[in-house]
């Protein structure tokens, strides 16, 4: 398998519960979140120490961009470590509240949708080669993307105008409005057509995928990312060609969110109907073909075998699933949750719950609580994910960004630093360019 630079950008909820009577702004408590993060940093935009970028987005919500990566597992791995370092900060917000006589905690949730509907989430971006002509690329991924939300959905519920309740597959599948565009909030696309490679423009392209959500579940997670990675391949081979092509992609992937029970057939531009599970048994498939071919390595076959087994498991509504896919796991929580309160779907609690899933705090937060109970599938070992909250993937540009980072900060100096290159403020001569993000080492 060709060498891949992977990327994943998550927005984090951010809420501030005040308990007490005295007024402190939710704006001040997210103030203390990033100063956590960040001390001595004027800015809420900065890079840490292990390459990844941390800032404030529209809508007050504190967002975590990895590292570049390049194999599967470390885009898991440093996925969690943004995770766990909100954790760490939002632990630390709580201690400054109580010093200040607050009474209240603040609660960092890596959700998808908030209670009045809006939608974030998670930004996926693939290096992908400039040569590749992108409508056809697109085409050949759209039924693919429509579909990986039965193995990478974060499952959740959705309350309609008239007040009623559903479980659905993916929060995100629902505020889908276009199969191709450039706009990433309005018209949000499948297909995202920003280019901003971050890298050599002429050799290559970041291919920026906002349609997934984003997942608690490290198995969810490595899904997600490596089934795209294997199916990019393909694609990029010249393999898959229009033959999966759906004839309405918006109404489909709604039509799949809207239904766990994974029988809703969609209508392809042939004709042909076809279940989401089909639809991702001929993308493993036309990938298991690619990549025996290929004489692929060990990573990309375990990748083959775990998502066969899991869409096998899918077709068969498998317990086993509830300790690996991520909507599922939480469907079951919920479930069993109504049935010992005796609580319906619409009852406040039961969105409550549904919310507590993705509360990054090890103590509060659901899908944490599940994890540490041993009731889940690991990708990475906690060990694992507190090295990659300071240390730098160690394949990538990200490592010389990181180190020097670290450099910077341990002598006081003042620096700037983007994707691809660092500069040393007090010396200006002092620019580090990076364009290459596969180099991970320069003279
Ligand atoms: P926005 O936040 O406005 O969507 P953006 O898409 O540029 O901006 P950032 O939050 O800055 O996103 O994150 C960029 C992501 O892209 C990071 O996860 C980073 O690791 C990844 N990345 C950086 N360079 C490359 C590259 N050449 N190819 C693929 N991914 C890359
Ligand atoms: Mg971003
Ligand atoms: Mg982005």
């Amino acid at each position: 398998m060709h060498r891949r630079i992977i990327g994943l950008e998550s927005e984090y909820g951010f809420l501030f519960v005040n308990r007490g009577d005295r007024i402190f702004p939710s704006e001040r408590a997210l103030e203390y979140l990033f100063q956590g993060i960040m001390p001595n940093s004027w800015s809420r935009d900065a890079f840490l120490p292990n390459g990844a970028r941390i800032y404030q987005d529209t809508g007050s919500h504190p967002e975590y961009s990895t590292p570049e990566c390049d194999s599967f597992r470390d885009v898991v791995l440093f996925d969690k470590a943004g995770e766990k370092i909100l954790s760490k900060a939002a632990e630390r917000v709580d201690r400054l509240l109580v010093r200040e006589g607050i009474e209240g905690e603040v609660h960092v949730l890596k959700n998808n949708t908030d209670s009045a509907g809006n939608s974030y989430g998670c930004h996926e971006n693939y290096l992908i080669d400039r040569n590749v002509t992108f409508w056809r690329l697109s085409r050949s991924l759209i039924p693919f993307f429509v579909t990986r939300q039965i193995v990478a959905g974060a499952g959740g519920l959705v309350r309609d105008s008239e007040d009623r309740v559903r479980f659905v597959i993916s929060p995100r599948a629902l505020h889908i409005r276009e199969k191709i565009s450039c706009s990433t909030t309005s018209s949000r696309p499948i297909i995202n057509t920003r280019d901003e490679p971050h890298s050599d423009p002429q050799k290559y392209r970041r291919l920026h995928i906002i349609v997934g959500d984003s997942n608690m579940s490290e198995v969810s997670d490595l899904l997600k990312v490596a089934t795209t990675a294997l199916v990019l391949e393909v694609v990029e081979a010249g393999g898959i060609s229009d033959r999966l092509s759906l004839e309405d992609p918006i109404a489909a992937i709604r039509m799949i969110s809207e239904d766990p029970s994974l029988t809703v057939r969609v209508r392809l531009e042939s004709g042909k109907e076809m279940t989401a599970l089909e639809i991702q048994w001929a993308y493993l498939e036309a990938c298991q073909e690619y990549f025996v071919r290929e004489k692929t390595e060990e990573p990309v076959r375990d990748i083959l075998k775990l998502w066969e087994k899991v869409l096998g498991e899918l077709s068969r509504d498998d317990e086993s699933l509830g300790r690996e896919i991520d909507w599922v796991i939480k469907r079951r929580l919920l479930d069993r949750y109504m049935k010992g309160r005796h609580h319906g779907i619409d009852d406040p609690e039961t969105a409550m719950l549904d919310y507590q899933y993705h509360d990054v705090d090890e103590r509060r937060g659901l899908y944490n609580l599940l994890l540490r109970q041993g009731g889940l599938e690991r990708i990475a070992s906690d060990r694992e994910i507190e090295e990659a909250m300071v240390t730098p993937p160690r394949t990538t540009r990200a490592r010389l960004r990181g180190d020097h980072i670290r450099a910077a900060l341990a002598e006081h100096r003042s620096f700037t630093v983007d994707w691809t290159y660092m500069r040393l403020n007090d010396s200006p001569q002092e620019t580090f360019f990076w364009m290459d993000p596969f180099c991970a080492t320069e003279p």
